[in-house]
């Protein structure tokens, strides 16, 4: 590289090359082994035949299915230009059209679009989040969410700005295309790909791989619902890979399998935790260099036989319910054309132990006399000031890089120890925090009633109300991670919470059935993920949300008090 380049951006060209290495190394992702074939396109496109398919066996499509079918969202940017010029929101059939471009437009909540990221991996460089601090400035209301896809969304985006934003967000090096509708999302990866001290393998490549190969191939942006990938590296933090639709999980096969012994990705899917089901084992391992190769097999398998009239049953995991793992493994296999690897799980060494603490707080680098802080943020909120002195304290203290984390919060990777203090009181001078309660660390919530409309709740003002009555009252020895989600898409999972609350419309007067209705939760319990992966048990129902604070009080202190042991997990 040549020396014009801070050291920041030469890292960021590094990626570049790194991407550019695996493309030369001509491994082509297309099935049907025609390196550089175009993708179908036309009335002979796979998602177009698996509609036609259905109709003919006398399914009514799904209304989205209709307007991806009429108009292929990626071919209407120049409409969403026109209306943004006009000052006007979308009518239904666009408003999910403009998802495929990350804005969601929020009304009734606001009149206003909320725009989300594709930061793959979670890395984010601090000039990227410097020049969005400015987009959120200029375009938007001034602040960002951190969301539990280890990403970034910006909000109150006037209309006049849809596609300012859009525009600005590619300027600066980062995407907001594919993250929402019938897209894969954001592809989450180990939070300390690099530098994590348990860490098997860095998922970094093959998470941008898989983020590159989904932009830009169009057969992509033909599934039949939202898809999750995740990739996780075996570092301390969780990345809630059984989670996803895929997981892949990086696991150290012992010498003695059928497979050379060695660090390869093992294979679960069908992970859907609102639906409570969590991804399961396949048995299949396989070279981590063909982990983008075998999703994209899948995902054309999906493709072809997810459900396109019913919404509700459309994820992959329904597709699995209904064929068994076995027969969709082997379409799988015909898509690849080879088989795929299988072991017994006894040739695989137990992986790395989690850490529920490690992304808050000062920790080690594998790299001797590095640290990593994780920062806490208020259920993942960041002005634009916090978010350009964020930056700017990863450029000075740290390596330049920000990592994203699924737990809503961010870490500042490459501090050496003549810098950790300075980084600490710059944190605490931004108003952020590097320390967090037990209780504080594990407290998850979607964007609730402030900025979707299909939450039952404010969410966000739930959990710090929990947060900020219970902190004083109970003192937990153990992480308790509580999770606040909105309605039953479940963007917060509170199913895997140890606490899982899940927004309802209840009674303000319980005794009067002509009463009005407040924000209130079900609530849930003994949730896990990992090695501890378990669907919460409803506990409570029709809880106000004024009340939950007693209420999660009296849990937190019933597990202190019936534990058998201070080292028992909430769950067990
Ligand atoms: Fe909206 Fe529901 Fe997701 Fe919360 S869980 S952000 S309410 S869709």
């Amino acid at each position: 590289m040549s020396g014009d380049f801070s050291p920041e951006q030469k890292r960021y060209l590094e990626g570049f090359a790194s991407g550019l290495q695996i493309a030369r190394a001509g491994r082509s992702l297309n099935p049907t082994g025609a390196p550089g074939a175009a993708a179908p396109s036309g009335p002979d496109a796979p998602h177009l035949a698996a509609m036609a398919r259905q109709e003919a066996q006398g399914r009514k499509l799904a209304d989205q299915e209709k307007w991806k079918r009429e108009e292929h969202p990626f071919d209407a940017f120049h409409r969403l230009k026109e209306q943004a010029r006009r000052d006007e929101f979308p009518k239904p059939p666009d408003n999910f059209r403009w998802r495929y471009y990350g804005l969601f437009y929020v009304a009734p909540n606001q009149d206003a679009y909320m725009c989300r990221l594709r930061i793959p991996n979670g890395v984010v460089t601090h000039w990227q989040l410097a020049a969005l601090s400015d987009v959120a400035d200029r375009f938007a209301g001034g602040f960002s969410h951190v969301t539990t896809r280890a990403n970034l969304q910006l909000r109150e985006i006037p209309a006049r700005h849809a596609t300012n934003v859009v525009e600005a967000i590619q300027d600066i090096g980062l995407s907001s295309r594919h993250s929402g509708a019938d897209n894969i999302r954001n592809v989450t990866g180990d939070a300390t790909a690099g530098f994590g001290v348990t860490e098997l393998l860095d998922t970094r490549p093959y998470a941008r791989e898989w983020h590159f190969h989904v932009q830009n191939e169009r057969v992509m942006s033909g599934l039949p619902r939202k898809f999750n990938v995740a990739f996780d590296g075996g570092g301390a933090i969780a990345t809630l890979e059984d989670t996803n639709d895929i997981g892949f999980q990086a696991v150290e096969v012992l010498p003695s399998a059928s497979v050379p012994a060695g660090v390869y990705f093992r294979l679960l899917l069908g992970g859907i935790s609102g639906h409570k089901d969590l991804a399961r084992p396949t048995g299949v391992v396989l070279d981590p260099a063909e982990a983008a190769k075998i999703a994209n097999a899948i995902v054309l398998v999906f493709i072809d036989r997810g459900n396109r009239a019913d919404r509700n049953k459309a994820r992959l995991k329904y597709v699995l319910d209904e064929m068994g793992f076995d027969a969709f493994l082997k379409l799988v296999e015909e898509k690849l054309g080879h088989p795929l690897a299988r072991i017994d799980e006894s040739h695989i060494a137990p992986r790395p132990a989690q850490d529920r603490q490690a992304h808050i707080g000062v920790h080690p680098q594998r790299q001797p006399g590095l640290s990593y802080i994780g920062l806490v943020l208020p259920v993942g909120k960041l002005t634009s000031d916090q978010m350009r002195e964020v930056a700017a304290i990863a450029s000075g203290c740290g390596d330049g890089e920000i990592r994203l984390t699924v737990w809503q919060n961010l870490l500042l990777p490459g501090i050496t120890e003549d810098k950790l203090d300075e980084a600490k009181s710059r944190i605490e001078a931004a108003g952020l925090e590097w320390r967090a309660s037990s209780l504080r660390a594990g407290l998850i919530a979607c964007t609730g009633s402030k900025g979707c409309r299909l939450a039952a709740a404010d969410t966000k003002g739930a959990a710090q109300a929990i947060a900020a009555y219970c902190e004083p009252r109970v003192e937990l020895d153990q992480p308790v991670n509580i999770h606040v989600t909105g309605c039953h898409n479940s963007c917060a999972q509170h199913y895997i919470g140890d606490i899982g609350l899940i927004g309802a419309r209840v009674a303000e007067d319980p005794d009067n059935e002509e009463s009005e209705t407040v924000d209130g939760f079900n609530v849930f319990v003994g949730g896990g993920y990992g090695a501890d992966g378990a669907i919460g048990r409803e506990l409570v129902t029709n809880v106000k949300a004024s009340d939950a604070p007693q209420l999660v009080e009296s849990l937190l202190k019933a597990y202190l008090a019936e534990r058998a042991s201070p080292d028992q997990s909430f769950q067990h």
